[in-house]
């Protein structure tokens, strides 16, 4: 039998910030949803209640190992007033291979997916207009069980939290630089580089700080192994257009399978854009640049959507994308995505869940 949401609502409404002023996740909305689980009893108690800190045991496993998985996804108010949000089925699927790979018990996606309606129901409101806005939605799992064994805790708290945010791009989609990472790795194959869990973006600390202090906003990360296949940039897939055809890394273990690279690679295909899917070397990367084959550069992700990159320093020699500016194929799919999220262009594929 499924289990019943409880509801409390609450009755201290916090102010709204102005849209100027939100920026990426600082500002919560005035409830969460959150559920528990013991060993033997599975998931239980789901409920949205006020916007509240949690309290936890020092010694929850969370806290000592790293036990915890999370999701990043969007909610769109479209001009028309509809809230939409953008193929929320793959980030709840990806969520509980997140949890299979850090043995966190699995959650059951259906309840997951009306916990999202109901509690963004519930704070509506909080949903921004103006273009470029959305609800950050973010869900997560920690484990709370307080015991300091190396073991899959026996106890849980799945949350969701939502967050307004404004527009990642104030003045326009605009070209980063990105500093190609030789010292450090992200992730390796076998590793957890393909699960969305803390511990990828604390070891990913180290670099963004040192790329942003030589005035990089961003690194391009390299594999462990081989130190010189392309991964991902920064918390972004990458995609790069070479000669007529676009080509980004195969997921091979260590990268994230992004929600919106799935999605650039199925649009270039309904396009007739040629996608190739492979292992591609920093070396085949400056090689293409050399020749004038490389074109264009742009990471992809649920934040920016698309990124594209003007500068790419590898070992102090800078390539210049495109002039530095915003290629055709970043600005096109740039325009679709955003478009198919406001309601703005119809979508073909499905994708938009109202
Ligand atoms: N790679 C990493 C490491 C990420 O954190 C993200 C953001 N979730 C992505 C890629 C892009 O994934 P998505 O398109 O699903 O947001």
């Amino acid at each position: 039998m499924g289990l019943t949401i409880v509801v409390e609502r609450t009755t201290a409404h916090k102010a709204k910030p102005a849209i100027d002023q939100l920026s990426f996740g600082k500002y919560f909305t005035d409830h969460m949803f959150i559920m528990d689980y013991d060993a033997g009893k599975g998931w239980h108690h789901p409920r949205i209640v006020p916007y509240q800190p949690i309290l936890l045991d020092p010694a929850a496993k969370v806290f000592h190992y790293g036990q915890t998985v999370f999701e990043g996804m969007k909610a769109y108010r479209t001009p028309k007033g509809q809230i939409l949000m953008f193929r929320p089925y793959k980030n709840l699927q990806r969520l509980n291979r997140s949890n299979a790979r850090l043995s966190i018990p699995s959650l059951d996606e259906g309840l997951v997916m009306e916990a999202l309606r109901q509690l963004i129901k519930v704070d509506e409101d909080w949903i921004p207009a103006e273009q470029g806005t959305s609800l950050y939605i973010r869900p997560f799992v920690i484990a709370t069980q307080a015991t300091l064994g190396v073991s899959p805790s026996e106890q849980y708290h799945f949350i969701i939290i939502l967050s307004p945010v404004g527009s990642y791009y104030e003045e326009g989609i605009n070209p980063v630089s990105i500093y190609v990472e030789s010292e450090y790795v992200r992730a390796v194959t076998g590793g957890v580089g393909n699960a969305k869990t803390g511990g990828n973006y604390a070891a990913g600390l180290k670099a963004q700080q040192e790329a942003t202090d030589k005035g990089y906003s961003q690194v391009l990360w390299l594999d462990g192994v081989h130190r010189k296949y392309i991964e991902e940039v920064g918390s972004m897939n990458v995609f790069f257009k070479v000669g007529d055809k676009v080509i980004t890394p195969a997921l091979n273990g260590s990268i994230l399978d992004g929600v919106t690279r799935d999605s650039v690679i199925r649009l270039l295909k309904h396009w007739d854009i040629e996608v190739e899917e492979r292992a591609i070397s920093i070396d085949e990367l400056v090689e293409a640049y050399r020749s004038g084959l490389l074109q264009e550069a742009f990471g992809t992700g649920t934040a920016a959507v698309i990124s594209p990159i003007g500068e790419l320093n590898w070992q102090g020699d800078k390539l210049t994308l495109n002039e530095g500016r915003t290629g055709p194929v970043a600005a096109k799919l740039y325009d679709f995505m955003t478009g198919i999220q406001r309601g703005a262009i119809e979508d073909p594929f499905g994708w938009v869940v109202e």
